[in-house]
């Protein structure tokens, strides 16, 4: 079911799985998904991957391969991305390359936390959204969530654990709405 939103000029409609899926949410305690979330890598939006870059001499140590293998060379078109194209994390040993060396959690975030950085200036926006994403104006539940997440069925609504994140990128106003249709369908 689409539910209309009007606040945000990049959405139009927030589809209701959004309340009623779950999943782990709590990563770094879990025992059993080895990070299958990650195995796939990720898009990043050029803008993400030149921050990325900027500093690679200082997050090389924490990446498990080299800097030439970061970053597809293929750069796709999408409007929706703030920069209007993105490219894709290599994988490497059928993972993402920033899946950290001892196989779990992001070197990304890890290396932000020990630099003292916000992680949302350095990490892909779309894994820090997880597990919703945004797509042709719809917020809606990543599709990892619906094809083969290891730890979907568990834990908090995709909306309950993402709701800060959703509003650092949407913002206030559509948290507003969207804690309106939570109600709804939380009961
Ligand atoms: S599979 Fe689930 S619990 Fe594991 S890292 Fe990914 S989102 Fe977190
Ligand atoms: S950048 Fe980090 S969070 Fe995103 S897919 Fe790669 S390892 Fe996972």
């Amino acid at each position: 079911m689409l539910l209309p939103v009007r606040s945000v000029p990049a959405l139009h409609s927030a589809d209701s799985s959004i309340f009623t899926l779950r999943y782990f949410a709590r990563c770094m305690a879990c025992t059993f998904c080895h990070d299958s979330c990650c195995q796939y890598g990720c898009d990043v939006n050029v803008g993400e991957r030149d921050r990325i870059l900027a500093v690679k001499d200082e997050l090389a140590p924490f990446v498990r391969a080299p800097v030439d293998q970061w970053f597809k060379p293929q750069v796709f078109e999408d409007p929706e991305y703030p920069t209007g194209k993105y490219v894709r994390s290599g994988v490497v040993d059928g993972a993402c390359v920033f899946l950290s060396r001892d196989g779990r959690g992001c070197s990304i975030h890890r290396f932000a936390l020990a630099t003292g950085r916000d992680y949302h200036d350095v990490k892909p926006m779309v894994c820090w959204l997880f597990p919703v994403c945004w797509d042709k104006g719809v917020l809606r539940p990543n599709s990892d969530v619906t094809d083969d997440l290891q730890c979907a069925g568990a834990g908090q609504s995709l909306y309950r654990s993402s709701r800060e994140e959703i509003r650092k990128v949407f913002g206030s106003e559509l948290i507003a709405e969207l804690d309106v249709h939570a109600q709804q369908f939380e009961r």
